[in-house]
C-alpha cells in the first residue's frame, strides 16, 4: 500500500541534498530539516570520482559541476623526502569503462548551493533551515520527528520514514541506538588553503597530488576559487599528536608547514585553515525500522583518497532507488535491508579498507618498507593493467559494482 506521509531527511548537507533530489526526480515527497540558518560553507569534500559524477549526471548536476569545477584526469604521488615524483595515474585509461574518466573538483558547499539554486523555488523541493532535529518516535506506519526552531519552540513532523543525513555526530543515529564502531586517530589533520599557484612553482604538480613522508605526508588538491578569486590549493597534513588547534593555526606555524613542501622566501597567502579530528567508524546497521542512515551519519573515514562524500552520494542514490518503490507501495519494505547489506559492504570493504591503506602508504616510517611501498606504487603506475585495477579500487568503481552484486 502506498504511503501518505513525506520522507523526513534530518540534515541539509550534500548527502541530504542528493537524496532529496533523487526522491524529487521519482516524485516522492520529502522534507529536509537543516539545523543551520543557511547552507554551510564547508571546505571539506571536493573530489568527485567517476561513478559519482555518473550518478550526479543522471540527476542533472554533472554539467554544472564540470562547468564550475575543475576536471582532473590525472593524479600524482610524490616522495617528499627525495622530492621525486613517484607515480602518475591517468583516469583516461578507464575511458572505455566509465562515462566520465576524470575526477571533478567541486566543493561540497557548491553542490548544496547548486541543488538549492536549481530546485529550491519549487514548493515540492521542501528544504527548511533553522530546524534542529532533536529526536523521534517510530510507529508501525509512521515516524514523528521532534524539531527545535531557532526561537526555542518545538514542532513535530509526521513522516513515513526518517533518514539521518545529519553527519558524523548524527542525532538520528544516536536516538536510534545504533552503534558507531571503529577508532579515532591520535593526531588531528589540518587543512590549509593558499592562493599561491603551485603549478607555476613546480610543473610536476597536478590538480590532485599525494606526498609520502614519514612524519608529514600531504594531500594537495586544487579547487576553483569563488568568481573573481584565484584558484585555491588545499593542503591536508597531519598535526603532531597533542598539538593544539591554536598552535597549528598560528600564522608562522602554517607558513612553516607549507614551506617544508615548497621552500620559498615569501609567505603564502592563506585563504582558510581548518582542523579536523579524524575517525574510521561505521554504523552497525543503516536501517532500523522506519529510520535509515546515509552519508557521514552511517560512516566516517580519513580524507586521503577523497572517499567519504563519494560513498555518501552512493548511499543517497542507492537509498532513493529503494525508498521510492517502497513508498509507492511497489516494493516490500524488506528492500531496505538490502540497502544496509549493499552499502555497509561498500563502506567497510572498500572505503574503510582503502582509506586506512592510503594513510599507511603515505606515512610509512620504516625506511625499507617505505622504499618497497614507493617502488610498488611506481611499478603499478607503469603497468597499464595494474594501474587500471588500482584506479578501479581507488576511484570506488569496484565498490559500486560489489554493492550492486549483493542481492
Ligand atoms: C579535510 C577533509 C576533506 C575531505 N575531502 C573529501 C573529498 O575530497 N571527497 C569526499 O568524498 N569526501 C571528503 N571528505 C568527507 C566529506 O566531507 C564528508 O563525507 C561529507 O561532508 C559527508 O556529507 P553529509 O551530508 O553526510 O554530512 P555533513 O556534510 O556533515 O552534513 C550534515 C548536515 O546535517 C546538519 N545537521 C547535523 N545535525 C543536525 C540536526 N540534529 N538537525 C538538523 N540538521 C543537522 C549539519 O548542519 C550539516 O549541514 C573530506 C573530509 C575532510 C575532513
Amino acid at each position: 500500500m502506498a504511503e501518505r506521509d513525506p520522507i523526513i531527511i534530518s540534515g541539509g548537507g550534500p548527502v541530504a541534498m542528493v537524496l532529496a533530489l533523487a526522491l524529487y526526480r521519482q516524485e516522492v515527497p520529502f522534507i529536509v530539516l537543516e539545523q543551520l540558518d543557511e547552507p554551510f560553507v564547508d571546505q571539506r569534500a571536493a573530489s568527485h570520482h567517476p561513478p559519482t559524477v555518473e550518478m550526479l549526471d543522471k540527476l542533472g548536476l554533472a554539467e554544472h559541476m564540470i562547468a564550475e569545477g575543475l576536471k582532473s584526469p590525472v593524479y600524482r604521488f610524490h616522495d617528499r623526502v627525495t622530492h621525486d615524483m613517484i607515480a602518475e595515474f591517468d583516469l583516461g585509461l578507464l575511458a572505455d569503462e566509465v562515462e566520465f574518466p576524470f575526477v571533478v573538483q567541486y566543493e561540497q558547499y557548491k553542490l548544496v548551493r547548486k541543488v538549492i539554486e536549481l530546485f529550491g523555488d519549487d514548493p515540492a523541493f521542501d528544504v527548511r533551515f533553522s530546524h534542529n532535529v532533536t529526536g523521534f518516535e517510530q510507529f508501525d506506519d509512521h515516524v514523528i520527528v521532534f524539531v527545535e526552531l531557532s526561537d526555542g519552540t518545538i514542532e513535530k513532523f509526521r513522516g513515513s520514514y526518517l533518514v539521518g543525513c545529519d553527519g558524523g555526530r548524527s542525532t538520528v543515529r544516536k536516538a536510534a541506538g545504533i552503534d558507531f564502531e571503529g577508532f579515532t586517530y591520535p593526531e588531528k589533520f589540518i587543512k590549509i588553503g593558499t592562493y599561491f599557484d603551485l603549478m607555476k612553482y613546480d610543473d610536476r604538480i597536478a590538480i590532485r597530488n599525494y606526498f609520502s613522508h614519514p612524519e608529514e605526508w600531504c594531500n594537495l588538491f586544487r579547487v576553483r576559487g569563488e568568481p573573481d578569486k584565484p584558484d585555491i590549493w588545499r593542503f591536508v597534513v597531519p598535526m603532531r599528536v597533542g598539538e593544539t588547534e591554536e598552535e597549528a593555526k598560528a600564522e608562522e606555524a602554517m607558513q612553516e608547514r607549507l614551506k617544508r613542501f615548497f621552500p620559498r622566501d615569501d609567505d603564502f597567502e592563506i585563504a582558510y585553515a581548518n582542523v579536523y579530528t579524524v575517525s574510521q567508524l561505521v554504523a552497525e546497521t543503516f536501517n532500523k525500522g522506519r529510520v535509515l542512515l546515509a552519508g557521514d551519519s552511517a560512516h566516517v573515514n580519513n580524507p586521503i583518497g577523497g572517499m567519504g562524500l563519494n560513498g555518501g552520494i552512493h548511499d543517497a542514490v542507492n537509498l532513493a532507488d529503494k525508498l521510492a518503490p517502497v513508498w509507492k507501495g511497489d516494493a516490500d519494505p524488506d528492500l531496505l535491508e538490502l540497502y544496509t547489506r549493499q552499502r555497509h559492504k561498500a563502506s567497510t570493504d572498500f572505503t574503510q579498507a582503502q582509506t586506512i591503506a592510503n594513510k599507511k602508504q603515505l606515512e610509512e616510517r620504516d625506511p625499507v618498507q617505505r622504499q618497497k611501498r614507493l617502488d610498488e606504487m611506481r611499478a603499478t603506475s607503469e603497468d597499464p593493467e595494474k594501474a587500471k585495477a588500482y584506479m578501479r579500487r581507488a576511484q570506488l568503481i569496484d565498490s559500486v559494482k560489489a554493492a550492486a552484486a549483493i542481492t
